[in-house]
C-alpha cells in the first residue's frame, strides 16, 4: 500500500518528530490535541489537527475510540503512536486493523507478547535469551510480594508488568522495603497504565543499562542497528543516553545484536523495535524488556548510522522491504542526547510547570563534523501542563569521537536558554564534565551515587570566579558606554574613567584592572591573570557569545541590580561591579538572613494530595512519610525532616497545591 496521509496518537516532541519525517516524504498528517495542547507545536505543525478530549491523558490521548474518530474524519490512512500512551497497547492495534487503518508499529502478537514484562520474560526465556532472575509470578498482595522477594533474594525490583518510563518500578533492600514498594509499585502503575499487574526479579546492582536497536520488515528480514547505552538514569528514567556505548567489545555487541535479532525473528517482529538489557562489569547480559515502539533515545542511532528510524517505519508499514543488510551498517563516530525535562535539579527535581517566558535553544546545524539535533514539543511563550511527562527537548550531539560529542553537548547545554519554569540544564552541564562519565566509568547508579544529596551549583574553581569577573566587568563595560551616551550625569561618576573595579562574587571581593578596552573586546587583569575577551555581545541579549583567551565560551546572563547573574556549565554567581570606594562602603552592609520555615512542610511543587498521613498532635519521626503529592504523574513522598509534633494540617486528601503551600506545620522541641 502506499500510506497517504498519517494521524500522529501522541503529543510533545515524539509527534512534532514524527511529523518532520512525514512532511520530508510527502506524506500529509494529522495531528490530535488534548484541552491543555489546544496551542501546541507539534498542532501548528500539523497539516490538520483535530481535538480529542480534555487534559487528562486519560480523557484524551488514552481513549482508542477517540483516535478512530479522528482518523475517520481526516480520511488517515495509518496511525504512528509515537511513545507512550497507546502505542504498546495490544487493543489499540487491533482496532486500527479492524479499521483497516495501518498501524505504524509490530503486529500485534508482537505487542501483546512483548509490550508486557512478564509475558515477554517468558518468551524470551523460550527463545533461549537470558533473562534477569526472578520470578514471574503476579503479586497480589503485600504479603505474597514479601514472602516472592524473600524466595527471591534481596535485593529485589518489584515492577509493573505494563510499566515503562522508569514508572511503577520500587527497589527493596528488606520486608518493610518490600511491602511498601510493592504498595507503590501497584498504586502508581494503575495510575499511569492503567494496569496493577505486578511482579517481582532480582535487583542487579550497579549495570549498564544497553539496548540494540531492531529493525524488522513483513518479508523476514532482521536487522540491528548497533546499542545505545542509556546507565546515566534517575529514579530508573533515562536522563543522558548514548550511541556507541563505551563499554561493549565488539564481540559483546555482536552477541546482544544476534541475541536481539533472534528474539525479534521470534515474534515475528517487524516495524523498529528495542531489546533492553543491562549488562554486568564482566559483560553479561541479561534481557530486560522489549519495546515494541519507537524509543524515546532513537535520534542518537540515527545520527550514528544516517538512518531516520521513522521513514523505516512508515515504509515498513506500508509493506516495503529493507533496503540494507547487517553488513550495511556501519557506526559513525558518537552520538550524546540529554533529555531536557521541566523540573528543579536543586529540589529533588520535583516537576515544575508553568509558562515558558524564554526558550531558545541551540541552533540545529551541522558545521566542521559536529552536528547539533534538538528535538522539541515547545515553544516560547507555551504552557508546560501538569498532566503529561516534564520531558521538553532531547539535544543531541554528534561528532567524531566520544570526546567531541560531550564537549559539543556541553557547549549546546551553554546555549539553551529556558527561563519562566525550572530544568535540569545545570544538571546536565554538571554531568557533562564529571570525571567518571569523561571517561565512560559509570553504571545505572551513577546518579544516585555521585550525587547523594542532590543537586547544587558546582563550587567555582578560582579560574572560572576570574572568567566569571571578566565577563561581569565586559557586560558593565558595555553599560557604561551605553549610559555615558544617553546621560550627562554619569560621564562623572568616578569609575567611569577609573580603570580600576571590584567584583564581588561568591561573598567577597576580587580586585580587577582593565588593561584596554575596545567596543567589542576587553582585557582585564585579575587574580592575576590577563583575561582577554572579544564577544559582538549587545545589552539585552541573555546570551554572551564570544572567545574567552582565544577559546570560543558561552555565558548566560540575567541584568540585578548593581551586576549581572552569570551561569556557564554547572556554575552559576551574582556577580556585582563595584567602584573601590562602593566596595568600601558595601563591606559594612548587613546580610540578609533568609527567613526560618524549619517548622513547615511546604509543598515542593504545583500537584494534588493524594493523602496525607498525619494528624495535629501526632508525634513524627525523622524521615517518617507525611503525606504524598502527585504530580505529573509521579507519586511524591514528603518525609519528615527532623523529628516534631504536629500543630496544624492545612490540607486534605484531592487539594490541589500549589508551590510552597504550607501543608503541615510542627512544633519542634528544641
Ligand atoms: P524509552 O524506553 O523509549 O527510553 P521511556 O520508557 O523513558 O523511553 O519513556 C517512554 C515514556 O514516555 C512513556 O512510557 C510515557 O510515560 C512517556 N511519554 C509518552 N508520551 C510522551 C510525550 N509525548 N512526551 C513525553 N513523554 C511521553
Ligand atoms: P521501563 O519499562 O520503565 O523502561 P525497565 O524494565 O526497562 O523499565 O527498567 C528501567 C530501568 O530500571 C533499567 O534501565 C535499569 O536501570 C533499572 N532496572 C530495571 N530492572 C532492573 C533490575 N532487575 N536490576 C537492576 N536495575 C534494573
Ligand atoms: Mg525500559
Amino acid at each position: 500500500m502506499t500510506i497517504q496521509k498519517i494521524l500522529i496518537a501522541n503529543r510533545g516532541e515524539i509527534a512534532c518528530r514524527v511529523i518532520k519525517t512525514a512532511k520530508l516524504m510527502g506524506i500529509k498528517t494529522v495531528a490530535v490535541y488534548s484541552d491543555a495542547d489546544k496551542n501546541s507545536l507539534h498542532v501548528s505543525m500539523a497539516d490538520e489537527a483535530v481535538h480529542i478530549g480534555a487534559s487528562p491523558a486519560s480523557e484524551s490521548y488514552l481513549i482508542i475510540d477517540k483516535i478512530l474518530a479522528a482518523c475517520e474524519q481526516t480520511g488517515a490512512d495509518a496511525v504512528h503512536p509515537g511513545y507512550g500512551f497507546l502505542s504498546e497497547n495490544a487493543a489499540f492495534a487491533k482496532a486500527l486493523a479492524k479499521a483497516n487503518i495501518a498501524f505504524i508499529g509490530p503486529n500485534i502478537e508482537a505487542i501483546e507478547v512483548m509490550g508486557d514484562k512478564i509475558a515477554s520474560k517468558l518468551f524470551a526465556e523460550q527463545a533461549n535469551v537470558d533473562i534477569v532472575p526472578g520470578n514471574t509470578e503476579l503479586m497480589l498482595s503485600a504479603e505474597q510480594a514479601v514472602k516472592t522477594a524473600n524466595q527471591v533474594g534481596y535485593p529485589v525490583m518489584i515492577k509493573a508488568s505494563a510499566g515503562g518510563g522508569g514508572k511503577g518500578m520500587r527497589v527493596a533492600y528488606n520486608d518493610a522495603e518490600a511491602a511498601q514498594g510493592f504498595a507503590l509499585a501497584r498504586s502508581e502503575a494503575k495510575s499511569s497504565f492503567g494496569d496493577d499487574r505486578i511482579f517481582i526479579e532480582k535487583f542487579i546492582e550497579d549495570p549498564r543499562h544497553i539496548e540494540i536497536q531492531v529493525l524488522a520488515d513483513k518479508h523476514g528480514n532482521c536487522i540491528y542497528l548497533a546499542e545505545r547505552e542509556c546507565s546515566i538514569q534517575r529514579r530508573n528514567q533515562k536522563v543522558v543516553e548514548e550511541a556507541p556505548s563505551s563499554f561493549l567489545t565488539e564481540a559483546t555487541r555482536k552477541k546482544m545484536g544476534e541475541q536481539s535479532v533472534a528474539l525479534a525473528k521470534a515474534v515475528n517482529y517487524e516495524s523498529a523495535g528495542t531489546v533492553e538489557f543491562i549488562v554486568d562489569k564482566n559483560q553479561n547480559f541479561y534481557f530486560l524488556e522489549m519495546n515494541t515502539r519507537l524509543q524515546v533515545e532513537h535520534p542518537v542511532t540515527e545520527l550514528i548510522t544516517g538512518i531516520d528510524l521513522v521513514e523505516q517505519m512508515i515504509n515498513i508499514a506500508a509493506g516495503d522491504e529493507l533496503k540494507f543488510k547487517q553488513a550495511d551498517i556501519k557506526i559513525d563516530g558518537w552520538a550524546i542526547e540529554s533529555r531536557i525535562y521541566a523540573e528543579d535539579p536543586f529540589r529533588n527535581f520535583l516537576p515544575s510547570t508553568g509558562r515558558l517566558t524564554s526558550y531558545a535553544p541551540p541552533k540545529e546545524q551541522v558545521n566542521d563534523g559536529i552536528t547539533i539535533r534538538n528535538d522539541t514539543g515547545v515553544y516560547a511563550g507555551g504552557e508546560i501542563a501538569i498532566y503529561y511527562d516534564p520531558m521538553i527537548a532531547k539535544l543531541c550531539t554528534h561528532a567524531p569521537t566520544r570526546t567531541a560529542a560531550i564537549a559539543a553537548m556541553a557547549d549546546a547545554l551553554d546555549q539553551f536558554i529556558i527561563s519562566g519554569i525550572s530544568h535540569n540544564i545545570p544538571f546536565v552541564a554538571s554531568l557533562m564534565q564529571h570525571p567518571d562519565w569523561l571517561s565512560g566509568d559509570i553504571s545505572t547508579s551513577f546518579i544516585a551515587t555521585q550525587y547523594p544529596d542532590g543537586f547544587d551549583w558546582a563550587d567555582m574553581p578560582i579560574d572560572i570566579e576570574a572568567q566569571f569577573s571578566a565577563i561581569a566587568v565586559f557586560l558593565d563595560h558595555k553599560f557604561n558606554r551605553r549610559k555615558s551616551h544617553i546621560s550627562v550625569s554619569n560621564r562623572h561618576k568616578i569609575y567611569q574613567t577609573s580603570d580600576q573595579r571590584v567584583v564581588k562574587i561568591n561573598g567577597h571581593y576580587i580586585d580587577a584592572q582593565i588593561e584596554s578596552s575596545a567596543d567589542t573586546s576587553l582585557s582585564i587583569r585579575c587574580q592575576e591573570q590577563t583575561y582577554s575577551l572579544i564577544s559582538e555581545w549587545d545589552l539585552g541579549n541573555p546570551l554572551w557569545v564570544g572567545n574567552v583567551n582565544g577559546t570560543a565560551k558561552y555565558f548566560k546572563i540575567s541584568p540585578i541590580l548593581n551586576g549581572f547573574e552569570i551561569e556557564h556549565k554547572a556554575y552559576k554567581a551574582s556577580v556585582h561591579i563595584l567602584s573601590k570606594r562602593e566596595a568600601e562602603l558595601d563591606r559594612l552592609m548587613l546580610e540578609k538572613v533568609a527567613p526560618d520555615t524549619s517548622n513547615l512542610l511546604l509543598c515542593p511543587m504545583p500537584g494534588m494530595l493524594n493523602s496525607i498521613n498525619v494528624i495535629a498532635g501526632d508525634v513524627v519521626d525523622i524521615g517518617q512519610a507525611l503525606c504524598v503529592v502527585e504530580a505529573m504523574k509521579m507519586e511524591n513522598i514528603l518525609v519528615a525532616e527532623k523529628a516534631a509534633t504536629v500543630k496544624l494540617v492545612n490540607f486534605k486528601a484531592g487539594d490541589n497545591l500549589k508551590i510552597d503551600d504550607v501543608i503541615v506545620e510542627f512544633e519542634i522541641a528544641d
